[in-house]
């Protein structure tokens, strides 16, 4: 291994990783899971496996603290969304090294991050690293369905293993020139909360061939349609939004004035911070008659709807009644996950600054509220974990990133792998050293 750089390392691994298809439904995370518990025992990490279904494996491993400082959990995901080979260049399992590329299936989300987290304990370890509080490494399942396989069930099955104080996952990191020397990481403190709704608009049937003795439902819901897509949010400011501003234009701002002015440093800046102002509406799915001849007497609209993380159901549905106004339909939630945040004001925060500035001195870590959401959000609402999501990501353009996330032609940058390397060994020695 001493041989080896920890760039060639993460590499090697994170082609091993490709290779394994992991693409959920149906996951078959276990394959990455017993590959992981194979590296890792090479360099003396001891691994458990924690599975509700037996080819659905959790794999969490840990450098035990010497119990006088907080725990650190380095967290990702060893499922994938699916890829359709013809739409890639290369073979989405292949794991090929090309231009200084790693391609495949997960190479950004997330499997780059799991192969840094494993190579960054693993090298900790055969350092003889001992840190003051755990060092904890989990590469779960099912993040991409959550059908509760992977972190949701470990946190309630068996929490003693992933608690933590704090917590590095997915969600940001990317590095945005924003022009004039505004160069920054962006680190994911927040989450919307993800809402759905189903809206049941309710008329009455009849034949189509005489329009005017029915009262078609699906008609009845075109105008809800265009009320919920016309809907804008009176602007609020969140607290990582208002960071992040404040970074953007060098003063405090109001939320009328956030938009604006972050149109007039960066199409980007604005296109970040847009959705982050409200609650967002986007009407996705509908049904009605299953009969061409026959008008229908109810149409379902599900709804995607996401919450800032201040914002209460309760609020939310004043918000759409009012849009909606009254009429012959009925409003269901359907499920709300998300809309948790973490403090700013933290060790975990100033490592990442610390990073952050040695890296890169004219550059700074800002905070954001991710428009999605994470697998964070279980930590959080468990144990009250500071959870972050940052891997620096500096060679790649993040907009060309941002577009193969889920995407075609996934691939990540050695340069990135091994900066998220460096990254996360500063951050375990930072909070734990
Ligand atoms: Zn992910």
């Amino acid at each position: 291994m001493a041989t080896v750089s920890l760039r060639e390392e993460a590499t090697d691994l994170l082609q091993r990783l490709i290779r394994l298809d992991t693409v959920n439904p149906p996951g078959n995370e276990t394959l990455a899971a017993e590959l992981l518990r194979e590296y890792l025992a090479a360099s003396g990490v001891d691994a458990e496996l924690y599975a509700k279904v037996p080819e659905r494996a959790n794999l969490v491993a840990r450098i035990p603290g010497r119990g006088e400082g907080p725990s650190l959990l380095l967290l990702s995901h060893t499922d994938t969304v699916l890829a359709d080979a013809a739409e890639w260049q290369l073979d989405p399992w292949s794991g090929e090294l090309r231009d200084g590329e790693i391609w495949g299936r997960g190479a950004l989300d997330m499997k780059g991050q799991v192969a840094a987290n494993a190579v960054a304990i693993a090298s900790l370890a055969r350092d003889g690293f001992e840190p003051e509080g755990d060092l904890i490494f989990a590469a779960t399942a099912d993040e991409e369905v959550g059908e509760d396989f992977g972190l949701s069930w470990l946190c309630r099955e068996h929490p003693d293993v992933v608690r933590a104080e704090y917590c590095v996952n997915e969600g940001a990191g990317d590095r945005i020139d924003f022009g004039g020397g505004r160069v920054f990481y962006l680190c994911s403190a927040a989450e919307k909360m993800s809402s759905p709704f189903r809206l049941r608009v309710y008329g009455r049937s009849g034949h189509a061939s005489m329009p005017g003795i029915g009262d078609n439902a699906l008609v009845k819901a075109a105008p809800l349609i265009e009320r919920l897509a016309d809907y804008r949010p009176e602007p609020r400011l969140e607290a990582e939004v208002a960071g992040f501003m404040r970074a953007l234009v060098g003063r405090d701002v109001s939320a009328d004035e956030a938009l604006e002015l972050a149109r007039g440093v960066h199409p980007l800046a604005a296109e970040l911070v847009e959705p982050l102002l409200g609650l967002t509406l986007s009407p996705t799915v509908i049904s009605a008659s299953q009969k061409r001849n026959v008008i229908p007497a109810l149409c379902e609209l599900i709804c995607d709807c996401r919450l800032l993380p201040s914002q209460s159901h309760e609020e939310a549905e004043s918000v759409l009644r009012e849009i909606l106004g009254p009429g012959d339909y009925e409003l269901e939630w359907i499920e709300g996950q998300g809309g948790t945040r973490s403090p700013l004001d933290t060790p975990l925060w100033q490592a990442i600054e610390s990073f952050v500035s040695a890296e890169e001195p004219e550059a700074k870590a800002v905070p954001m509220c991710l428009a999605g959401f994470t697998d964070s959000h279980w930590l959080r609402e468990a144990f009250g974990t500071v959870a972050y999501g940052f891997f620096p990501l500096r060679t790649m353009d993040p907009e060309v990133a941002a577009r193969l996330v889920h995407s075609a032609d996934e691939r990540i940058a050695v340069e990135d792998l091994e900066l998220g390397v460096r990254f996360l060994r500063h951050v375990a020695k930072e909070i734990g050293g």
